[in-house]
């Protein structure tokens, strides 16, 4: 089974991906964490992503598939994946479709108040890169991560302008993606509405869940 949940930056996409897959037994495949390694260990291809990952914008196709596709060869992808992030543009879509056979989206729909509410609290472990929440997702211990005891950070990304922008990105190129899937009929979609930005991860994933369920694919 492979699914792609979609929600706006800070919607909590990444921590439902995270829940939901071992739950699923899948594996989570998310472009931004891949693009944030390469970034880190200063391959070429990090190098390349970066300046546009610093303003906000898509990282080139060329480069986020030839990332993904290295992903999707490593044994475990086998097991069926939770795309986090990805695809982002038709031209992904297509690629997408090219390696694997899509069986649900998962739509999450959040406000923009509820959005920056919940990224200016935003964290992440530098090591592992678990993310956590200052206003509902804390750590046991402040600033540290509970997996693996690593140093938790916030994003470069997740600042006003950087979040503004990343949301306009979002919203336009969002759009023509779920339209693809919406038009191919075949594929059904799972949506939920946050209600607002102390709803617990647990509630939306339950809900997430049971559409799954409805469908019989859980
Ligand atoms: P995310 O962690 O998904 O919010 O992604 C962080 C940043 O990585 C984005 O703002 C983009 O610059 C880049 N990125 C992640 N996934 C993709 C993708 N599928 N296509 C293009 N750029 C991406």
């Amino acid at each position: 089974m492979n699914l792609i949940i979609f929600g706006p930056p800070g919607s909590g996409k990444g921590t439902y991906a995270s829940r939901l897959a071992p739950m699923l037994g899948l594996v989570k495949i998310s472009t931004g964490d891949l693009l944030r390694e390469n970034v880190k260990n200063e391959t070429n291809l990090g190098k390349a992503a970066k300046e546009f990952m610093d303003r906000g914008a898509l990282v080139p196709d060329s480069i986020t598939n030839q990332i993904l596709v290295e992903r999707l060869e490593r044994p475990d992808a086998r097991k069926g994946v939770v795309f986090d992030g990805y695809p982002r543009t038709i031209e992904q879509a297509v690629f997408l479709d090219s390696h694997v056979k899509i069986d649900t989206v998962i739509k999450l729909n959040v406000s923009k108040e509820i959005i920056v509410a919940r990224l200016s609290a935003r964290r992440f472990c530098i090591k592992c890169g678990e993310i956590y929440n200052t206003l509902f997702l804390k750590p046991k211990a402040e600033g540290i991560c509970d997996k693996c005891g690593g140093e938790l950070i916030q994003r470069d990304d997740d600042n006003p302008e950087v979040i503004a922008e990343r949301f306009d990105v979002y919203e336009k190129q969002s759009t023509p993606v779920l339209e693809y899937y919406k038009n191919k009929k075949t594929i059904p979609f799972v949506e939920t509405t946050t209600p607002s930005v102390y709803t617990p991860p647990e509630e939306m994933i339950e809900k997430v869940l049971e559409g799954l369920k409805k469908l019989n694919l859980k």
